[in-house]
């Protein structure tokens, strides 16, 4: 995949976590109460393993290509 931006080769790899990895609009700390307002879930993790997700990345200028 060429990159968007600088139109250099991107590297497919992946994002992980062993908790779940959202979109969200604003930082959630410890106060879940807003926890569905513009969230988007990519990916959760299986019981006992890491959530992942594909991506492509440029190291040239730093940018991440998700694909869901
Ligand atoms: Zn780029």
């Amino acid at each position: 995949m060429k990159c968007p931006y600088c139109n250099e080769a991107m590297e497919k790899g992946l994002i992980e976590s062993s908790e779940p990895i959202n979109f969200m609009r604003e930082v959630r700390f410890v106060n879940r109460a807003n926890e569905k307002k513009g969230e988007f879930n990519l990916a959760k993790p299986p019981f006992g393993g890491r959530a992942s997700v594909e991506v492509w990345l440029c190291r040239s200028c730093r940018k991440i290509v998700i694909d869901l």
